[in-house]
């Protein structure tokens, strides 16, 4: 049975990136964000490799449970937190770490009866992001209310999250730092605020702990700089094979829609790969492959399971060769995002189940 296409996942590279993140943030802890089955890279596998990380961060209470159902010890943060009481109680339980940002929720923790304390609560702080936070008074209030609680938590800390570091020299970031910086003086709670834009380029950021996920995967988050210019190795690659090869002639058309005409005659080739493994379909007539190194572009709109490509880039191609899809330097996810009108989040993210995960 056929392995292709699957994702090779080097977990060396992640275990690289992982120091990269120590060696722009020396003095921080590290929770390492490893949520979207760790941006598609298959989360199991990626925490057993992060075995060194301070903490885990995901972004709901299943993922977390999960984590938990395969022995995780370590911290695990939520980062939508949890509403209910049951929630409450069930997080308590599995020693899981909320971040709280609505009145709402607290009101159900304040009258839940926990068998025992949860470990720690961040509060998330308004900071100019306005997607999840409360503002400063309202935090200062809440941790009034916390103050002798030790039913309730053992440990609080401030978190926010910054909307534009991926942009250098944006003045909202600064912005957003000064309103952490108010409140974590007069508070002298630890904060955490910087994902991997902000562990690179803001290390006023820094504080007592960072939060890098795609760093981790070895992407860069800047549209100028390539993960390789920041030290960082790609950790998935995608690969597939090339499973049938036509000789065109002029004026034929390629796929759906007929969106690709050969003008001369030509070898066109299909590979194993399209949008039913998450290749996203703006890369039709837009995106490239990989085969016997050299760079193959994609013509015609990509279908479901495969994507036809111009073998006159690469005349040795042969039935069954192996196509590097995304994961090289010659052809990173970055590059490959950027051309789909899209950020490599969502490309790695997006990589469906049928595609194997083979770990390195
Ligand atoms: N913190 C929060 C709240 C997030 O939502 C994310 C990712 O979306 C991260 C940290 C990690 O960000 P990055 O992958 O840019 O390092």
């Amino acid at each position: 049975m056929s392995r292709y296409p699957f994702a090779r996942i080097n977990l060396t590279a992640l275990q690289h990136n992982l120091q990269q993140v120590r060696y722009y943030a020396p003095h921080s802890k590290i929770m390492s964000v490893i949520k979207a089955d760790a941006y598609g890279h298959g989360v199991i596998e990626i925490a057993k490799a992060l075995e060194q990380t301070d903490a885990f961060a995901v972004a709901r209470l299943k993922e977390a449970l999960i984590l938990r159902q395969h022995g995780f010890k370590q911290p695990i943060t939520i980062f939508e937190g949890v509403s209910t009481i049951e929630e409450w109680q069930l997080a308590a339980e599995y020693d899981l770490t909320l971040v709280l940002h609505q009145q709402q929720h607290l009101d159900y923790l304040l009258t839940a009866k926990l068998n025992k304390p949860l470990p720690f609560i961040w509060l998330m702080l308004e900071t100019g992001m306005h997607r999840l936070g409360l503002a400063e008074q309202h935090i200062r209030q809440i941790i009034d209310q916390f103050t002798g609680r030790t039913d309730l938590v053992d440990e609080i800390g401030l978190m926010s999250h910054f909307a534009n570091s991926d942009l250098l020299n944006d003045t909202r970031n600064q912005q957003q730092i000064m309103v952490m910086q108010r409140l974590a003086e007069t508070t002298g709670l630890p904060v955490c605020m910087a994902n991997s834009a902000a562990i690179i380029s803001l290390p006023q950021s820094h504080y007592q702990w960072v939060r890098p996920g795609l760093m981790l995967y070895g992407a860069s988050p800047f549209a100028y700089k390539t993960g390789a210019q920041l030290g960082l190795k790609p950790v998935m690659q995608l690969v597939s094979k090339l499973i049938a090869t036509q000789q065109l002639k002029a004026g034929d058309e390629v796929g759906y829609g007929g969106q690709w005409t050969a003008d001369q005659s030509m070898r066109m080739g299909v590979v194993s790969i399209g949008y039913g493994d998450g290749y996203s379909r703006h890369l039709s007539n837009a995106g490239k492959v990989i085969i016997r190194g050299k760079e193959v572009p994609v013509i015609g709109r990509v279908s479901m399971d495969t994507v036809c490509v111009n073998l006159d880039a690469c005349p040795q191609a042969q039935l069954e060769d192996e196509v590097v899809i995304w994961g090289t330097d010659a052809l990173a996810v970055e590059w490959l995002a950027e051309k789909a009108g899209t950020i490599p989040y969502e490309l790695l993210c997006c990589v469906t189940p049928r595609v194997n995960r083979e770990y390195l």
